[in-house]
């Protein structure tokens, strides 16, 4: 029997070493923006979630100044009990208007509201559907619920139809959960369809705008107003921390949903509201969103230079790319293990590039991930396209 309870650490760490998972903190010392300064070094960062560059926006730095002047540092309590403000409640209200749904509620992440909304809605006597690729936060909820989960391959609507046929009857309630811009592979699930089926199968559907926030539909409503399913019954999953610059998570659906919530959901209930700053931030950033539609047309143009650049690149063509029709900021150049998405990485950083490797466990299979922001500039594309052909030499 071995004496220290703790030396499976050890070994655990040196497994992770030898697979090449090992991770480690990079220190930025710049605001965010599409140029930072990493560890001494000026880049220019393609690894970023603040697609519309707001996270170092001066009105949203404002913001946050003036509510900490006004309500303090901290909320000092659960929403229920001293952590409710004014701002907590104007924020609801603006995110409900641009994902018009009836209500919202905000949580202290995504992560947050992902995990309490999914084990709220469904327990034991329930099915989840998950698709493969689906976010950390969508498969850990479902996990906590108790539920049976199904996971079925990614994007694959036939396989889900036959698994709802196989198991929907077995089950009192139904949840499909979907990223609706897959956060590692940056394409889209096929959301009609999957209103279709859940109104087929008497099931809910939850989609985790956390990417498409923002960024898509003609007024920044996410994937929902995107497909033209604005109205449809749904359960709105998003983060306050991507495109909006902040930090904080909401869920938006009716009323009724968010009543129940706000009364069963342990992750809003048992934890301290958004503080000041992040609340004030946030509302600035959806307003911001709202009178700028031109941040939202700029980050989509930089998409369709940075893919003509690419197709007139030949010899990038040849390494293959996963997602041949870029279908969101998201692009991933796929390789062949973790220590050549390790290598690559390097290599592009001391050509001044910021585009880590994204390796397992978070993905299967490794690749470079670029995503791109409003901010950037076409020389800053223009720059990433030479990085990555000289990968090549
Ligand atoms: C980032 C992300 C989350 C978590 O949001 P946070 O606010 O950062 O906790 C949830 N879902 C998806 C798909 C994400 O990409």
């Amino acid at each position: 029997m071995q004496s220290n309870p703790y030396s499976w650490i050890e070994s655990s760490l040196s497994t992770i070493h030898k697979a090449n998972w090992y991770r480690s903190l990079k220190t930025i010392e710049s605001v965010p923006g599409a140029i930072i300064k990493l560890e001494g070094k000026r880049l220019i960062n393609f690894a970023s979630n603040d697609y519309l560059g707001l996270a170092g926006d001066e009105r949203l730095i404002g913001a946050a100044i003036q509510a900490t002047k006004e309500f303090g540092t901290g909320s000092t309590g659960s929403r229920l009990l001293t952590g409710h403000r004014e701002i907590h409640q104007e924020l609801e209200l603006e995110i409900a208007q641009l994902k018009q749904t009836e209500a919202t509620l905000v949580f202290s992440s995504g992560y947050l509201a992902n995990i309490g909304v999914i084990s709220s809605v469904v327990s034991q006597r329930d099915l989840i559907l998950s698709d493969e690729y689906n976010h950390s936060s969508l498969k850990n909820g479902a996990i906590l619920s108790g539920a049976k989960i199904v996971e079925y391959s990614h994007n694959n609507i036939e396989y889900l139809k036959n698994k709802l046929e196989q198991e929907r009857e077995n089950y009192r309630r139904s949840l499909i959960i979907t990223d609706s811009v897959f956060s590692m592979d940056g394409d889209l699930c096929k959301l009609p369809l999957l209103l279709d089926l859940a109104e087929k199968y008497n099931s809910m559907l939850l989609v985790d705008e956390a990417h498409a926030t923002g960024v898509f539909g003609i007024n920044g409503g996410g994937c929902v107003e995107h497909f033209n399913c604005t109205g449809k019954q749904l359960i709105q999953i998003g983060t306050l921390s991507k495109a909006l610059g902040s930090l904080g998570g909401y869920v938006a659906g009716s009323e009724n949903l968010i009543e129940f919530l706000r009364n069963r959901t342990p992750t809003w209930i048992y934890t301290t509201g958004l503080t000041p700053a992040d609340t004030a931030a946030a509302l600035t950033a959806i307003k911001i969103i709202k009178k700028e539609p031109e941040r939202r047309l700029k980050l989509w143009q930089n998409l369709e230079i940075f893919m003509n650049l690419l197709e007139t690149e030949n010899q990038l063509l040849h390494k293959g790319k996963k997602n041949s029709n870029y279908q969101s900021p998201i692009i991933c150049f796929p390789l062949k293990n973790a220590a050549t998405a390790l290598k690559v990485g390097e290599k592009l950083k001391q050509a001044g590039i910021f585009a880590p490797a994204i390796r397992p466990p978070t993905v299967n299979t490794s690749r470079i991930r670029i995503s791109l922001m409003s901010t950037h500039e076409i020389s800053h594309l223009q720059q990433l396209i030479t990085a990555l052909i000289n990968l090549n030499k």
